[in-house]
């Protein structure tokens, strides 16, 4: 089973990959350099897998184009690399901002993930995508992180209708508040004494690619909320087209 992990070099990347590490698997490892990668590898050589390490800038396309191809025929893939957002009004934020963000988090696992559905149609894989409470809710300021992790969870979406019948698996999981060199520089996390393991959000994946969460599909899981237990029980009846999804809420009368 051939695995590609970005942004495998710390933080939740790193407890992913080593979570996903056993006898048998081929590890693709992925950071900007691959020296930031020493640690996880050891980690997951020590679980037994075999590793390979990439390194590429996720918000240049040539090196998200470039990674694609250097994987081709990838049976898992977890787009987990990302970006936090500036903190800042909408209207503080520079295109060149925005468009930063858009590309690390939004355009880079657009090109993964087209890479991965052509590598998997027909064949099956799996698809899982480091979404956020940030998809599905609003907030004023970081409007190019919110809108990302949006846009990122949407793309899910197209992925799951377009492949779903041609057995390609599309999860998006966001990992609840993991204490991680993002969340410590992030302003709105001052002063928080609660954190996710990030036990929580690697066991999930784990279960992903062991194939007991098929039958969630085309949703969202929350880490940190959603306990393992409880998601198998859900796979085991199948996720409804209506639940846990991108929708328009209702009126309130
Ligand atoms: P992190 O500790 O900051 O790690 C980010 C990872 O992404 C690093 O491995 C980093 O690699 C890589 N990365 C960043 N920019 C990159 C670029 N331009 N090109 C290639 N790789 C790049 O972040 P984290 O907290 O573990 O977050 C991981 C994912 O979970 C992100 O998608 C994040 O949005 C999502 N998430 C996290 C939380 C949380 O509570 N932590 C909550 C919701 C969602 P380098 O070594 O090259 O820098």
């Amino acid at each position: 089973m051939k695995i590609l992990v970005t942004g495998a070099s710390r933080g939740i990347g790193r407890a992913i990959a080593e979570a996903l590490a056993r006898p048998g698997r081929e590890l693709h490892l992925h950071a900007r350099s691959v020296d930031a990668l020493e640690e996880t590898e050891a980690l997951c050589r020590a679980a037994g897998a075999a590793t390979v390490l990439h390194s590429a800038d996720l918000s240049l396309t040539e090196d998200a184009v470039r990674l694609a191809t250097e994987v081709a025929d990838f049976d898992m893939l977890v787009n987990n690399a990302g970006v936090s957002g500036t903190e800042r009004l909408p209207w503080e934020i520079t295109p060149e901002e925005f468009a930063q963000t858009l590309m690390t988090n939004v355009l880079a696992p657009f090109i993964l993930s087209s890479a991965a559905a052509r590598a998997m149609l027909d064949r099956g894989g799996r698809i899982v995508d480091l979404s956020s409470g940030a998809a599905v809710t609003d907030r004023a300021d970081s409007a190019d992180y919110w809108v990302s992790k949006t846009a990122l969870m949407r793309l899910g979406g197209s992925f799951h209708e377009a492949g779903h019948g041609r057995g390609l698996m599309v999860f998006e999981v966001a990992p609840g508040v993991v204490q991680t060199d993002m969340t410590l520089g992030m302003r709105m996390h001052d002063g928080r004494s609660q954190w996710t393991d990030p036990s929580e959000v690697s066991s999930i994946i784990a279960a992903i690619a062991d194939g007991e969460l098929d039958g969630l599909a085309g949703t969202h899981i929350r880490a940190g909320v959603d306990s393992l237990d409880e998601l198998r029980v859900r796979a085991a009846r199948r996720a409804g087209p209506g639940e846990r999804r991108l929708r328009l809420t209702p009126w309130q009368d």
